[in-house]
């Protein structure tokens, strides 16, 4: 039985990569996976809890450089509320775990968003919507300081649409649209961050690989091209808030091939336990193995054999 991920760290060469817990969201993992009814959880029951619903980590990666501080996607905010049959969601520890790392608002001089679902853009502003309840006075961008970006494809996508999954109109949108900034512009240029766009769970989903010039390993940044280890050996399982589900099972598939048996750190923002592992070869029939911070990749999926 696994809990949400810690706060936790790996290195690159020069470059930190931190997990910094913002919160957690419970689901049905039948309900939000539908391909996964009716049994395919009984080969993944590691990863539920003694409820049987899946716990869900939410947070935001911080890399360190030398030259800079970058946050890639931005939790859920200060949040507590129950989406009845489907799921939990809470959030808001995201400025503590920062504080932990030496690092106030201030120091943050990029902030990079996989997408805009709101479980990513919660701290965009200082407030953060929940269902049913008044929005507070919007008093500008949490990360004052720092350039936003985002692929072209996500913001136009979402830009003027109100829906409860995307990024508000208030309190994301609004703060944003004078300083957005495109990663696919010819300018986008931050030493060691390369953009791999991974469409599918939205038009504009990408993924984030980080290199550091004094290592061979790289580090890939999933978004949501996956919410669970499971989906490492059942790459066929949607989410059900995948937009193109076609294009979502194809791109998981090209992840998993691609990072399949290689040294690369995957880095799943929303696994459960640790978010660091690596996907193992075909023959261990893409098992995921989770990342011990010694640096020895240690098995932890008991069942997804
Ligand atoms: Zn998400």
């Amino acid at each position: 039985m696994l809990n949400v991920a810690s706060r936790e760290q790996v290195r690159i060469g020069d470059t930190t990569i931190t997990y910094l817990p913002d919160g957690e969201v419970r689901l049905y993992p039948t309900e939000v996976f539908p391909d996964s009814a009716p049994d395919g959880w009984a080969r993944h029951t590691a990863y539920l809890d003694e409820d049987g619903r899946l716990p869900v980590s939410v947070g935001s990666f911080l890399v360190r450089t030398p030259s800079y501080a970058a946050l890639i996607d931005l939790g859920l905010g200060e949040v507590d509320f129950e989406v009845p049959d489907f799921a939990s969601f809470r959030g808001g520890r995201l400025l503590r775990s920062l504080a932990e790392e030496g690092l106030r608002a201030e120091d943050i001089d990029v902030v990079l968003f996989t997408h805009l679902h709101h479980d990513h853009v919660g701290w965009t502003s200082n407030v953060a919507p929940s269902p049913g309840m008044a929005l507070g006075e919007v008093g500008g961008l949490t990360f004052a300081r720092a350039m936003h970006y985002v692929q072209r494809a996500e913001w136009d996508h979402w830009f003027g649409v109100e829906d409860v999954v995307g990024p508000h109109l208030e309190a994301v949108q609004r703060p944003l649209t004078e300083g957005i900034r495109f990663v696919d512009d010819p300018d986008f240029d931050l030493p060691g961050l390369e953009v791999l766009p991974t469409a599918g769970h939205t038009p504009g989903h990408a993924s984030v690989i980080v290199s550091d010039p004094g290592a061979e390993q790289r580090l890939l940044i999933l978004g949501d091209v996956m919410h669970t280890q499971a989906q490492v050996s059942d790459p066929d399982w949607n989410f059900k808030f995948d937009v193109d589900p076609d294009r979502s099972r194809s791109t998981r598939r090209e992840i998993v091939q691609r990072f399949a048996g290689g040294n690369d750190i995957i880095a799943g923002g929303h696994f459960a336990g640790s978010v660091f592992g690596r996907i193992g070869s075909p023959a261990m029939t893409h098992r995921w193995s989770t990342w011990n911070l010694a640096g020895q990749p240690a098995p932890v999926d008991t069942a997804a054999v």
